[in-house]
């Protein structure tokens, strides 16, 4: 068979599993936060079992080997058949999958990634009250002390923002394990149990209602010394992979989902009686450039990722397209759903799925922020890939 044949005999295999298992009531079933996470939880056994959860897994894990015109295909019948987004598994099976499988020893790697196919979910502790932007000067205190099972690291501290949290089986936690030198080598990169004793989680409710992050207090926790990734003091290494998954790789996914979203758009249109309204057209046909080019660009940043020719600062481009476009693409649904589209949906999360184009495009500015602000990725790329000037020290919060 050619590519392309074979391409659409996947293509047909989606949608005949779509056609089934699509949980089309999930917006009806999700109108409490503990219903939208039991949802989740289903939809991604669901994916699990048909083997399209983690396209994007190395192939010896199910599921996995996807090529990346695949992983486009499944994406895209993703969006068309307006399933889920999943939120909850997100930073499993990405910045934990990316952590684990890049700087990971094997024996992590096999304790943990088949668990997170099983359901098990993760977060991720790295910003403070402190540190945002500027991460590395993040303080949650590690200390190494012996205990007759073995050394541990002793953590007091607080994490912020951390999405989904307080459902987390386990968490990607930096911690500062030394203040020498400059403040990015003393950090350490540790796989946290989230049941530890002296771990709790507060959620924070937003404004319009949803507690989609939580604070982590830690108080006297102790993770053994086996589940650091990398070496200690070496963490923000480490880190720099979790933080590539979320400006890139998670993107790729977000940007082919928009894509096959766009459909919502023309229905709109059709539905409002748009259709001769040049005005409309020009706007359209310009966002659906835009989300063209946030493919192609997260084609490109995979392609060198995979050669190994990645560039500082391409997974920042790619970042910073993604929000954009995902910014024109719910403004225009605002805009063409009229007044019906004007209230909250009872679950405001998921980005580009949660059926209401309000939440949609209020969502779109969380993506500015998340995984490092827009104006730090142009710093990025204007400093470290383009080498232009740095900005002046009085200017760096
Ligand atoms: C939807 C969402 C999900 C998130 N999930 C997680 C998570 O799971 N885990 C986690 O650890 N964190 C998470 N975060 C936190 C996120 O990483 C931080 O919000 C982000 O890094 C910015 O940090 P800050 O909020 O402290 O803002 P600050 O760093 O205080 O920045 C405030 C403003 O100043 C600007 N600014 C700062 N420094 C500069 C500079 N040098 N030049 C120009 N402008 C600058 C910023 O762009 C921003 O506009 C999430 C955030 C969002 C919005």
């Amino acid at each position: 068979m050619t590519e392309t044949a074979d391409l659409e005999a996947l293509r047909t295999d989606v949608q005949q599993f779509l056609a089934t298992e699509a949980p089309h009531d999930w917006r009806d079933a999700s109108r409490t936060q503990e219903d939208f996470v039991a949802t989740q939880r289903d939809w991604f056994q669901k994916l699990v079992k048909a083997g399209y959860a983690t396209p994007h897994w190395p192939k010896e894990w199910p599921g996995g080997g996807r090529s990346l015109s695949e992983q486009k295909v499944i994406y895209e019948e993703l969006a068309k058949a307006d399933v889920p987004r999943l939120l909850l598994s997100f930073a499993s099976t990405y910045h934990a999958f990316a952590t684990l499988h890049e700087c990971g020893t094997e024996e992590q790697k096999a304790k943990y990634l088949p668990r997170i196919l099983e359901g098990e979910t993760w977060c991720q502790g790295f910003s403070e009250p402190g540190a945002g932007s500027d991460l590395a000067s993040l303080k949650c205190k590690a200390e190494r002390v012996s205990r007759p099972g073995g050394d541990v690291y002793l953590i007091n501290g607080q994490k912020i923002w951390s999405t989904m949290s307080q459902y987390a089986d386990r968490c990607l936690l930096l911690v500062r394990t030394s203040s020498d030198g400059v403040k990015q080598a003393g950090i350490t990169y540790l796989l946290m149990d989230m049941k530890t004793p002296g771990v709790t989680v507060r959620p924070i409710r937003q404004i319009q209602g949803d507690e989609e992050f939580g604070e982590i207090f830690l108080d006297n926790v102790e993770v053994p010394v086996s589940e650091r990734v990398g070496e200690e003091g070496k963490g923000w290494a480490v880190a720099q992979a979790t933080l590539a998954s979320e400006r890139g790789l998670t993107l790729m996914e977000l940007g082919y989902r928009m894509r096959g979203a766009l459909s919502r758009v023309a229905k709109l249109i059709r539905e409002h009686g748009h259709e001769e309204d040049r005005g409309v057209l020009r706007d359209f046909g310009a966002l659906v450039t835009e989300v063209d080019a946030v493919c192609a660009i997260a084609d490109q940043f995979l392609d060198n990722r995979i050669k190994g020719v990645e560039r500082v600062g391409d997974a920042s481009i790619v970042k910073n397209a993604y929000s954009r476009a995902l910014r024109a693409y719910s403004l225009l649904g605002v805009r063409l759903g009229g007044i019906d589209e004007q209230y909250l949906a009872p679950i405001t999360f998921g980005d580009l799925n949660t059926g209401n184009w309000m939440a949609d495009y209020m969502n779109s500015f969380a993506w500015t922020i998340a995984g490092g602000s827009e104006e730090v990725q142009r710093n990025i790329i204007a400093e470290r890939m383009l080498e232009m000037p740095r900005e002046p020290k009085q200017w760096v919060l």
